[in-house]
């Protein structure tokens, strides 16, 4: 991703690091015929077609491209109900990178944390992490007990250049744990990267730290590992003393200290589906794969077919090549980089997976009631056909139930996620320019207003109309 100085010296320009095989099409749309379409779907982006969309970077889940290892994977996987061929490399690759005992395969992220917490999350127990997913808190909440986040200060600051703003705030940790009572506490949780708060890394030490007092708890430690990878990469660049390690080695590392993990491989494995759950007690183990067998399949397949285990298992070493962490990471700070030029306000400093507009300095001049970041989005997409997700007011506000005053959340953002080898570097620059004339132009941008809102969960159905 163009020239950058490093200690002075001018580097060449860091270029994607594979060759494309295969090609998919990118329809191309007018202006005029965008704002049609957006019009029709109630101004609500997850109602248009992704035919409809010429950059689509609403999530970086499950949308990466397969590289040739991975689909020739799939042509030999191995179908067998029980035992299959495909299991035994999945596990072996996830054991050697983890060093966990138990090593469950689900149909995604989601579906691990749903087994887990059926287990350890009942009404009364407390649930701390440095900021839990929301499907990781949903699944917590549904089981009745309550997701907690304890991630540091700086976190809450969009300006704050602290290099791991992913950390937990390992006093609160310890004060909560105290609080709560240990015995109230069945596992603590640590998102790599953090997702919910920007895809911001934390630390080897942090993890090694929030260890080492869920050991003086005895409490599990378990990471929400969807971008382990990512994180790994962050701490070779801005940790001291890892340097000269690789990111394998870190991963490996990080997984040491942890008792446990979740997975979503839709994203850090490089494939379009599945997930594992991982531990090393055996009497948990057991529990788990009863609950899969009820609810998911064999504990050998649990819920995918052998050629997705063969993808992952191709994908979980393909992620961890430096120069694809290279290109992947670089690929957010250029934008950045190129952001800072124009002056445009985002998120700093840049994360892993995903580059966030702050949408509050970006158009001020809306009222939060009126949701300048859904006001952003629908620009993007009528001025490039870009696809972005709004995680302000609309997915996060709520409204006092006694005065139906609303309540904005503390952040008001524009998520520009970024799939996995998907686009190029004209591809990114060409969101850049889009960005830039949405910038430009923010004095004419126009707040919204619900004309359905659902109870729960409205922005996925929400239908809206522009302020005047
Ligand atoms: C995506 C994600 C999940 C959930 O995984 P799914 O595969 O979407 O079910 C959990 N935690 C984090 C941090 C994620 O990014």
């Amino acid at each position: 991703m163009l020239e950058i100085k490093k200690k002075g010296v001018l580097m060449k320009t860091i270029i994607e690091p594979f060759k494309i095989k295969m090609v998919e099409s990118i329809k191309m749309t007018t202006r005029e015929q965008r704002e049609e379409i957006i019009k029709k779907a109630g101004y609500n982006l997850f109602l248009i077609n992704a035919e409809d969309i010429i950059i689509d970077l609403l999530t970086d889940s499950g949308t990466a491209a397969m590289s040739d290892l991975q689909w020739s994977g799939i042509m030999h996987g191995d179908e067998s109900y029980a035992g299959a061929r495909s299991y035994h490399r999945f596990f072996n690759k996830v054991q050697e990178l983890t060093g966990f005992k138990h090593i469950i395969p689900t149909h995604q992220g989601r579906a691990a944390e749903r087994i887990l917490f059926e287990i350890l999350a009942q009404k009364g127990k407390y649930i701390p992490s440095n900021t839990h997913f929301d499907t990781t808190r949903a699944n917590i909440e549904y089981n009745g007990a309550e997701a907690v986040d304890l991630v540091i200060d700086e976190a809450k600051d969009p300006n704050s250049l602290h290099p791991f703003k992913g950390n937990i705030d390992l006093e609160k940790l310890e004060n909560f744990i105290k609080e709560k009572g240990a015995e109230n506490i069945p596992v603590c949780m640590l998102t790599i990267t953090n997702n919910s708060g920007g895809g911001q890394p934390v630390s080897l030490e942090n993890i090694r730290g929030a260890k080492e007092i869920c050991l003086k708890y005895d409490i599990p430690l378990f990471l929400d590992a969807c971008r382990f990878a990512e994180n790994s990469y962050f701490i070779k660049m801005r940790e001291p003393g890892y340097q000269d390690w690789s990111c394998r080695k870190i991963a490996q590392k990080i997984f040491s200290y942890a008792d446990g993990c979740t997975m979503s491989a839709k994203k850090d494995a490089l494939v379009n589906i599945g997930g594992f759950l991982a531990m090393n007690d055996d009497d948990l183990g057991l529990q788990a794969r009863n609950v899969l067998i009820v609810t998911e399949g064999f504990p050998t397949y649990g819920g995918l077919a052998g050629r997705d285990l063969e993808a992952i298992a191709q994908g979980l070493d393909e992620v961890l090549d430096e120069d694809y962490l290279h290109y992947r990471i670089r690929t957010v700070e250029y934008m950045g980089e190129r952001l800072d030029k124009m002056g445009v306000p985002y998120l700093k400093p840049t994360g892993g997976h995903a580059l966030y507009l702050d949408a509050k300095a970006f158009a001020p001049h809306i009222p939060l009631e009126q949701f300048p970041g859904q006001a952003i989005a629908v620009a993007l997409y009528i001025a490039g056909g870009i696809r972005s997700c709004e995680i302000g007011g609309i997915m996060f506000g709520k409204n006092d139930p006694e005065t139906g005053t609303y309540i904005p959340p503390m952040l008001e953002l524009v998520r520009l996620a970024f799939p996995r080898r998907v686009y190029t570097q004209s591809h990114f620059d060409y969101v850049l320019e889009v960005i830039e004339e949405v910038y430009q132009n923010r004095d004419q941008l126009k707040g919204f207003r619900f004309t359905y809102e659902a109870p729960m969960l409205r922005h996925f159905t929400a239908q809206f109309e522009m302020v005047d």
